[in-house]
């Protein structure tokens, strides 16, 4: 964990890498879509520990379940849609995002999603919401991105991210490179 929070929002691929709880001070916050992915049928046997766990942080009060309102997936679909990532978010991930928004807008908290999702990544920078990836065995620094604009798709260099599209104006994103 990099900077101290006092809220974490967790995304299904954080709680997928079988984190301990215990290792986080504060609260970690989710929503009901993201534990129903982690729930999954399919994968109900693989998870059957990750799951375990996450029931156990709900009874021990470290792990709130937040349903998101819809004013502010309006605000996140807005958002996205400026920021050229609306078509790439999920539901799920509007809900994480917009349970980080109203968190931040009304209680004013000190917080911080974990995610390991470029698009959520993208969106949170556009938002100024802080933002950490949490990979299992170290994956992250094996990953080459590539920085491009959202709109006009013209590939930039790496020192580039951050700034704005020559061509086009708009702030420049960045994505795994295939
Ligand atoms: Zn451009």
């Amino acid at each position: 964990m990099k900077e101290k929070a006092s809220i974490y929002i967790f995304d299904t691929n954080i709680f997928l890498t079988g984190i301990d709880f215990n290792v986080i001070e504060g609260v970690i916050y989710t929503t009901p879509s993201i534990i129903e992915e982690v729930n999954d049928s399919r994968y109900k046997e693989k998870n059957r520990n990750i799951l375990n766990k996450i029931y156990a942080a709900i009874e021990a009060r470290t792990l709130k379940i937040k349903v998101p309102k819809n004013e502010y997936i309006t605000k996140i679909s807005e958002i996205s849609k400026d920021t050229g990532d609306f078509n790439a978010l999920s539901d799920a991930d509007k809900g994480l995002l917009a349970i980080s928004l109203e968190l931040i807008e009304e209680q004013g908290e000190n917080l911080r999603i974990y995610s390991n999702d470029y698009t959520i990544e993208n969106v949170c920078s556009e938002l100024n919401i802080p933002y950490s990836s949490l990979y299992k065995d170290g994956i992250e620094a094996k990953i080459i991105w590539e920085i491009y604009c959202p709109y006009c798709k013209k590939i930039h260099r790496a020192e580039d991210l951050n700034k704005n599209c020559e061509i086009c104006g708009l702030k420049l994103r960045r994505r795994p490179k295939k």
